[in-house]
């Protein structure tokens, strides 16, 4: 997948030389490629932003210097444009593979009061443009929740997750999880400072594993994020795990 980043912090995205995605790149998988902005930006103090129209404190930046550096990026291609921005349509793991399946990504990070509107009026004419936000709180910029997506999109992508099962169990999975939180993990030693790993989790019995794993996951999403459930699309048997919840005196929800 090939994705590129425009910003005025190309720098910020060290950490995508890390870890799984660091790999992901030495490998092939992910071809990130960084511009600076201000590169567009041709008067001596390279600026990007300017006062806003209607007055009102802080700045906006210009139209002129994103559009050129927008078009010089695409050339004649059209990738799928990501705008991040609290406004935006909200970026889940529905989302993650949504862009997951695409072969490439342009991201725009703004920085100051966001990025003259008339930006995305263009682009949402002439590529798939989409304005994402990452959380209901105000980042200092558009930097971080580029990391975030990247890193929540190219771990789906095939060859970079080690084991590719895991993303098939992860909280929020299609299919199964959908709408469940993973349930807890736990690995050697069997007791630590006193504290038991449940018995079933070591019997070697794949179904009876597989069924505390699945309760377990309902047991979490109904205590912790009980609005994620819908009854309607649970089995018989998750129906009768949350009544035994229930009738052993857990607090779940209703
Ligand atoms: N005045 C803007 C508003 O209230 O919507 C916030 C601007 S914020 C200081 C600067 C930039 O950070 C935004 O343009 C966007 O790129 C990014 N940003 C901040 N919070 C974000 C969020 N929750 N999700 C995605 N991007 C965010």
């Amino acid at each position: 997948m090939r994705i590129d980043v425009i910003s005025i912090f190309p720098e910020y995205f060290a950490p995508l030389d890390v870890s799984l995605m660091g790999k992901a790149r030495a490998k092939g998988i992910l071809d990130v490629r960084l511009h600076q902005l201000r590169e567009w930006a041709h008067d001596v103090h390279k600026t990007v932003d300017d006062t806003p129209y209607g007055g009102g404190p802080g700045m906006v930046m210009k139209p002129e210097i994103w559009g050129a550096a927008i078009d010089d990026v695409i050339g004649e291609g059209s990738p799928r444009l990501v705008v991040p921005t609290p406004s935006g349509r909200p970026f889940t793991q529905a989302v993650a593979l949504e862009y997951a399946a695409e072969p490439w990504l342009l991201f725009a990070p703004a920085r100051y009061e966001g990025i003259d509107s008339r930006v995305m009026i263009e682009y949402g004419a002439r590529l798939r443009l989409d304005e994402v936000s990452i959380g209901d709180y105000v980042l200092a910029g558009g930097e971080a929740a580029v990391l975030v997506m990247i890193e929540a999109v190219a771990r789906l992508l095939p060859g970079v997750l080690g084991n590719a099962v895991s993303a098939v169990d992860d909280s929020f999975a299609p299919g199964a999880m959908e709408n469940l939180l993973e349930g807890p993990v736990f690995t050697k030693p069997p007791v630590w400072r006193g504290h038991e790993v449940p018995e079933v989790l070591l019997s070697g019995h794949h179904g009876k594993i597989a069924r505390w794993r699945r309760d377990e996951a309902l047991r979490r999403t109904l205590r912790k994020r009980p609005e994620l459930i819908e009854r309607g699309e649970l089995s018989p048997a998750d129906l009768r795990a949350i009544e035994s919840f229930r009738a052993d005196g857990d607090p779940v929800a209703d």
